[in-house]
């Protein structure tokens, strides 16, 4: 039955989001209607607000949530009424070439549904009867939202809805990059530049794949110090410590193992290369603006045999990766409790994205 839900919406680029009352229609033949127990706030919903990631206006932000199943559309045979589960935003099909590859994470019926389900229509209208886009073909910053199957797993109910939501986006996409897109030897030497949501993920990642060493790069001082608490071991600030890659030069005695960029720059990518040492990795997390190149010193390519790859979503699994990941918080290994640094209600979104640019939260998180 469509429901009326308060949604969180930009209606214009560089404008703040609004929360409207918005219709959530019936879950079609394939698609669950999920009640949102919780939403993080990712700075690619700011991204998106601003135009850095372009998905078209009306859109219903959201892309990190947890929540419960209230209703099931036709032929989902799987899942019941009442499961807890977290929304994954790569709809993986299973059938694609990418995912009978073992790469779901790059799967071409993802690939489609950016602003909408994947067969290319909304589930969302405004008071007005005209549909909204869904971030991330999700759309979960609101009370209520129809998915499709595929974007959702179901979890153990004994987890925090916060704790459960942030696994769906900064820590899977974070942690996968450490744990799923490269595989970390025991002792390595890992850098990650940026310690926002992701990067402070990766830290976590590189230090549960048993990094020795790891090196955090970010321009804020408060950063730095959530870095120290997820594992970094030593911290760098270029505005008060001059150029990164010199001093993790000097730090390493050549270059670390693995560098990963979770800031989406092409400057920072550089850095990330040119901080590895001979066959060493550089890992780009970050997603960067539309047009944005990075810059190479095109001679040292074949003598160094340095690797550059990217990692989409932490090459996530997430049927595998989301229950995982839970265990290694229940063991202790992965930190949740202390992402969630503030809560905010829905008719607080605008404090919470002031609080994301402001960079005061390692993790803040809209509880319904
Ligand atoms: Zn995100
Ligand atoms: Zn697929």
């Amino acid at each position: 039955m469509a429901k009326q839900a308060k949604a969180v919406v930009c209606r214009e680029w560089n404008k703040p989001p609004v929360v409207e009352t918005v219709t959530v229609e019936s879950p079609k033949r394939g698609e669950v209607m999920v009640k949102i127990g919780a939403c993080g706030v990712c700075h690619s919903d700011y991204s998106a607000t601003n135009g850095t990631i372009p998905l078209p206006p009306p859109l219903v932000l959201g892309h990190e949530a947890a929540g419960t199943i209230v209703e099931l559309g036709e032929g989902v045979t799987d899942l019941a009424v009442g499961d807890t589960i977290i929304v994954s935003w790569i709809p993986m099909c299973g059938k694609c070439r990418y995912c009978v590859m073992g790469k779901p994470q790059l799967c071409d019926q993802s690939a489609k549904a950016t602003v909408t389900l994947p067969d290319g229509t909304h589930r969302f209208k405004d008071k007005d009867g005209k549909p909204l886009n869904h971030m991330a073909g999700t759309g979960v910053m609101a009370e209520y939202a129809t998915l499709h199957r595929d974007n959702v797993i179901k979890i153990d109910p004994s987890i925090g809805m916060d704790k459960a939501a942030i696994v769906g986006c900064a820590v899977m996409t974070g942690a996968g990059a450490a744990l799923n897109t490269v595989k970390i030897e025991a002792g390595a030497t890992c850098v990650v530049f940026g310690a926002g949501g992701v990067g402070l993920n990766t830290i976590q990642g590189c230090a549960i794949s048993g990094a020795l060493r790891i090196i955090a790069v970010d321009m804020s001082d408060k950063k730095l110090e959530f870095a120290r608490q997820f594992g970094a071991t030593d911290t760098i600030n270029p505005n008060t410590d001059g150029d990164a890659v010199g001093k993790i030069m000097a730090l390493t005695g050549g270059g670390a193992d693995y560098a990963f960029e979770c800031v989406g720059l092409g400057a920072t990518i550089t850095q990330a290369y040119n901080c590895i040492h001979k066959g060493g990795t550089a890992v780009v997390v970050g997603v960067s603006k539309p047009g944005e190149t990075v810059t190479l010193n095109a001679f040292l390519i074949p003598f160094q045999e340095k690797v550059l790859v990217g990692s989409m979503y932490g090459s996530a699994r997430p049927s595998i990766d989301f229950p995982r990941l839970l265990d290694l918080y229940k063991k202790g290994s992965l930190k949740l409790d202390e992402l969630v640094t503030a809560t905010y209600t829905i008719d607080q979104a605008q404090q919470a994205f002031d609080d994301l640019v402001a960079g005061v939260n390692a993790r803040g998180v809209i509880v319904f």
